[in-house]
């Protein structure tokens, strides 16, 4: 049987809980333990895959397919250990299930009611991961914070579950801020005391406390915090606002977070924490000898959480190269002709963002055209792949209304269309092609260099595809496909082999970059627009 941690938040929202239960997993990870970690999201939506980043932050796609909450990419690129559908649950999955339930009949003669039915789904779905022999601990991350409405159901889940599990298998852990007054010169603990009796008035004791501060705590205010909310004196721990976030597994360690753990879940003689390769990225990191500067084209750079899983495969593919790589947000509509030189003339390399929808889109193709023309290293991903591919049928191959059908539907020539499998369907939502496919990828090609082998898999999230009527004039031009799908021949990678480096991908490698594991895509970009 499997151990569980929740993590609950007070006081503020984005206080990191997604990083604290990433770094605490890591630390566990590292002693040698089979951690995995969960979200478990209070919003009715079924998932974020219909939610628009500006409402939501990128979308995360997992192996198996699941659009996902992007707190799981911090736990895939800080574990190295694949999530999947079952590790994000939001309220709207709950209920479907349930109203799925009661539609069968599974209730016939009972009222559904919130307890226990739904808060029995929440359970079964907290517990669900540890069926299987895989994991030894389990944390469950609870979005939103203490005191919302809407993740009531969560805690009190965790509440009843303490009456389920083993004692020595429930651990609560809730995150906090003590607020640093600048009038006064103070650290406050009275939001952290209220949020901590808010979350004991659903009957829920947390057993660690992590505060999140931007001074050190001391110990008196420690103790008096341990006092106020009726926990062990070791069991409040500093979370010091830090320089980066791969910094939070070391302060943590230092605070023994960690420890605490094991001795509480009674483990004995687990081994110290090997956290060398860990160090050695953030030396790399934040020690690089060189530094370039990238363009990311897309448009929702005004928000940072829109793209992050891109962001952190450049930081990644940087401290592989002992480079700073400074990735400088453009957005595409303020890219026209007549500036070219002012917004891109300055960058190292272009990176086309995906996307969907046309707003934008001329920016792209401009950028693209800067690219290609004047050998700036290239890489588009998924919509940045298909921008290229249309740049080089309107500019190459000089076929009038180049486009996709996705922007326009009747194209005189649509070399990016709607895939096959995709025209019968009409539910919007988990219906993308997404998750992992397979990509065999053309021996003697950029691609294969890259990647150094021939077999390939990555994460797929969208609609419209290479259109292979026209793969022969692309090829004749000097675009070629370099990666197909074995099964259904689709283009996922295309390149150009005569420019210094001009990549384009359908699917998302930024899925796939981990911290020790950075992606070769990214690492090889970095690499060319290096010299
Ligand atoms: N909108 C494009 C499609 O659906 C690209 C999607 C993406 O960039 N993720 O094919």
């Amino acid at each position: 049987m499997a151990k569980f941690i929740f993590v609950t938040g007070g006081v503020t929202s984005s206080l990191g809980k997604g990083i604290l239960a990433a770094s605490l997993a890591k630390l566990l990870q590292s002693r040698g333990l089979r951690v995995t970690i969960q979200k478990f999201d209070p919003y009715i939506n079924i998932d974020p895959g219909t939610m628009n980043p500006y409402e939501h932050g990128e979308c995360y796609v997992t192996e198996d397919g699941a659009e996902t909450d992007l707190d799981l990419g911090h736990y895939e690129r800080f574990l190295g250990v694949y999530t999947s559908q079952a590790n994000n649950v939001t309220t709207g999955k709950i209920y479907q299930e349930v109203i799925n339930r009661e539609r069968r009949g599974d209730y016939l003669g009972k009222t559904v009611q919130v307890i226990p039915h739904i808060t029995d789904e929440i359970k079964r779905r907290m517990l669900l991961l540890g069926n299987s022999d895989q994991y030894d601990i389990i944390l469950t991350e609870v979005g939103g914070t203490v005191g919302d409405i809407e993740s009531l159901p969560f805690v009190e889940g965790i509440r009843q579950l303490k009456w389920l599990l083993p004692k020595e298998d429930y651990m609560v852990i809730h995150l906090t801020l003590v607020p640093y007054l600048a009038s006064a010169k103070e650290l406050k603990t009275k939001p952290t005391q209220h949020s901590v009796k808010e979350l004991q008035s659903y009957g829920v004791n947390p057993h660690i406390i992590v505060c999140r501060t931007e001074m050190p705590l001391g110990d008196e205010r420690k103790r008096k915090i341990a006092e106020f909310c009726n926990v062990e004196r070791n069991c409040v721990i500093e979370a010091l606002d830090a320089e980066t976030i791969y910094d939070v597994p070391l302060n943590l360690k230092r605070e023994k977070l960690d420890e605490i753990v094991l001795e509480k879940f009674g483990y004995k003689d687990v081994p110290d924490t090997d956290l060398t390769e860990w160090n050695d990225f953030l030396q790399r990191y934040k020690f690089p000898k060189k530094e370039i500067t990238i363009g990311l084209i897309g448009k929702y750079i005004e928000l940072k959480d829109a793209y992050i899983s891109i962001y952190e495969s450049f930081i990644h593919a940087g401290a592989k190269n002992e480079c700073k790589v400074n990735v400088e947000r453009i957005h595409s509509e303020d890219i026209n002709k007549n500036n070219l030189k002012e917004k891109l003339g300055h960058l190292d390399g272009i990176f086309v963002a995906p996307g969907f929808g046309h707003r934008g889109m001329d920016g792209k193709i401009f950028a693209i055209q800067y690219a290609r023309e004047n050998n700036v290293p290239f890489f588009g991903v998924c919509l940045g792949m298909q921008m290229a591919v249309i740049e080089f049928a309107k500019n190459v191959l000089k076929l009038e209304d180049a486009n996709s059908t996705e922007m326009k539907q009747h194209a005189l020539n649509p070399v990016i269309d709607m895939m096959q499998e995709q025209k019968t369907i009409v539910n919007m939502g988990g219906t993308m092609r997404l998750g992992s496919y397979a990509c065999a990828i053309k021996e003697n090609t950029m691609a294969h260099a890259v990647y150094g082998k021939t077999n390939i898999t990555e994460r797929h999230r969208h609609r419209y595809e290479f259109n292979n009527k026209y793969l022969q004039q692309f090829t004749d031009k000097g675009m070629v496909a370099s990666g197909f799908n074995p099964d259904s021949n689709l283009v996922e990678i295309i390149e150009i082999p005569t420019h210094k480096f001009f990549i384009g991908v359908q699917f998302h490698p930024e899925f796939k970059s981990t911290i020790l594991k950075p992606h070769p895509v990214f690492c090889a970009f970095v690499k060319a627009c290096l010299s």
